[in-house]
């Protein structure tokens, strides 16, 4: 790379945060741990803030419960009102959106350029498509079948705990506060301990913009604090984000304490190119790249399980080896990257893991596999592409969230249907043909939450969920927002 590294972080800053935001106020937290945030790209320390305990989980629930409680506050605002506070935080995250994509991009190797186009996008974006669309929900009143009429009224549900993962920080809090707030719900969110340094941003945001006291409350922590927040009896809804296994138990204890909840898991969706697909990467590679590679493949819906028909299947192998072998490696906060490292080292070990495992069980590596020689520090994997892999295997299986492609071949465009729904998962995914027509028809048939055509990006009106063990209920759009939303019926 060319040009020198960009931050918001000085070369050698370590970032301190000492309080916590809670109640509307930065408060001393109750116990004395702390959270380092380690950077993937030079393994130096980043930053540090308080490890909340417990009893931070405690005061952040009693405030966001107080502030939904005095309807006055928040929840019983008229729908215009709380439209304005929405767009004014908002503007002031626009304010930082530089500063947040920054800190995103250091903190877990998102290249900058990505985070610049959706860390620094999204949560404003869907701030101000929630007022709006909060403050044009018509009233619904309807005429009774048994006379009289009855009114169907969508109220908040309540205090909401919304827990992160590290991929994308701000989105996929914002997937979340964007709707919760817009409802008249109040917040509780407990960030990633890889990614802690942006929320302390989002907070000073929320601060500048005024929200009253209590509406969002950050506290940043590990599965412990998380656990608590799930099952916290201040807690009328959970959301979440992240992997299968932590999904399943936050969904065993709401089913205990029939809390609802709305689960955004993994994922291991299907690139389908269909036999009449434009293979050409000038035209096809930057729309391939947000389908298959985006953020070091440390994104839920790509479709990492290509799909090939067998009578282009060297030309498909061909064009994901020079698509892989094109990718720019390096420092992700560098504006020319286009592969950053693993999050974290733990999780590049993972990556490493299922490498090994593709080998094992015969798939055959046309490029990468390994680490790149040249960087010499940093959780780096090189993009790798596996040929003939079944689909049966573990790498075909399991996600593996890295810059790893697995091409399957397949006879037909009723097997490539099958072999994409043979998977636990039921996320993403992208079908690839010169026919609309076609495509959409075999879109049609994949068991999945969303997919796209020529293309894949989650769009915030549109419903975005899994099904299987890709997870439970859909954010964004309308139906993200009747999931903070109590319906009742009054019958007049
Ligand atoms: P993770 O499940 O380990 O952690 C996610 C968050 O949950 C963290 O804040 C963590 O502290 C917390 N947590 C973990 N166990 C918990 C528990 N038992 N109770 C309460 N909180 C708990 O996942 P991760 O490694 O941070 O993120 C990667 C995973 O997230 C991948 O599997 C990816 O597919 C998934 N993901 C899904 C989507 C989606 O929308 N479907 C989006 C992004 C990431």
């Amino acid at each position: 790379m060319t040009t020198a590294p960009i931050s918001t972080l000085a070369a050698g800053e370590v970032r301190t945060h000492d309080r916590l935001f809670i109640g509307g106020r930065w408060i001393q937290p109750h116990g004395g741990a702390r959270i380092e945030v380690v950077s993937p790209n030079t393994e130096e320390i980043l930053g540090t803030v308080p490890d909340g305990s417990l009893a931070d989980v405690d005061a952040a629930v009693a405030a966001a419960r107080a502030a939904f409680d005095n309807s006055s506050v928040w929840s019983g605002l008229e729908p215009a009102v709380r439209a304005g506070h929405l767009r004014r935080f908002a503007d002031e995250i626009d304010v930082r959106k530089d500063e947040l994509a920054g800190l995103v991009s250091a903190q877990n190797g998102m290249p900058i350029a990505v985070a610049g186009q959706l860390e620094a996008v999204y949560p404003s974006t869907l701030l101000r498509y929630y007022a709006d669309l909060i403050e044009n929900q018509a009233e619904d009143v309807r005429q009774g079948m048994f006379g009289g009429l009855v009114e169907v009224r969508r109220d908040p549900i309540g205090v909401v705990g919304a827990i992160v993962p590290w991929n994308f920080p701000q989105t996929l809090a914002a997937f979340k506060f964007a709707p919760a707030l817009a409802a008249g719900c109040t917040l509780v969110i407990k960030p990633s301990p890889e990614t802690v340094l942006d929320s302390f941003v989002l907070a000073e945001a929320a601060e500048a913009a005024g929200l009253p006291a209590g509406v969002i409350n950050i506290v940043p922590g590990g599965r412990e604090a998380g656990a608590h927040l799930v099952a916290h009896p201040g807690v009328d809804k959970v959301a979440f984000t992240g992997s299968t296994p932590a999904g399943i138990a936050i969904a065993e204890t709401c089913g205990r304490l029939l809390r609802p909840v709305t689960l955004e898991l993994g994922g291991k969706s299907a690139t389908i190119v269909l036999d009449d697909a434009e293979l050409d990467l000038a035209t096809i590679g930057n729309e391939l790249f947000v389908a298959t590679l985006a953020n070091n493949g440390q994104t839920c819906f790509l479709g990492t399980r290509v799909l090939a028909p067998r009578a282009r299947y060297g030309e498909v192998v061909d064009v994901l080896t020079a698509f892989a072998e094109s990718m720019a490696i390096g420092d992700s906060r560098d504006p020319g990257t286009q592969i950053g490292p693993m999050a974290t080292a733990r999780h590049r070990e993972r990556v490493e893991g299922y490498i090994a495992a593709g080998r094992s069980e015969g798939g055959r590596i046309t490029t990468g596999g390994g680490r790149p020689a040249d960087q010499d520090r940093g959780w780096f994997v090189q993009p790798t592409v596996f040929a003939d892999v079944d689909n049966k295997v573990t790498i075909a299986r399991e996600e593996i969230f890295g810059p790893v492609l697995s091409v399957i071949a397949y006879d037909g465009d009723d097997d490539a249907v099958a072999i994409a729904n043979d998977s636990d998962f039921g996320l993403g995914g992208t079908v690839w043909s010169s026919d609309p027509d076609r495509a959409r028809a075999v879109a049609s048939r994949v068991k999945t939450g969303t997919i796209g055509i020529n293309r894949y990006i989650p769009d915030p009106i549109a419903p975005f969920g899994g099904i299987k063990q890709s997870g439970m209920g859909r954010e964004l759009g309308p139906e993200g927002l009747a999931a903070y939303q109590n319906i009742k019926s009054i019958y007049r």
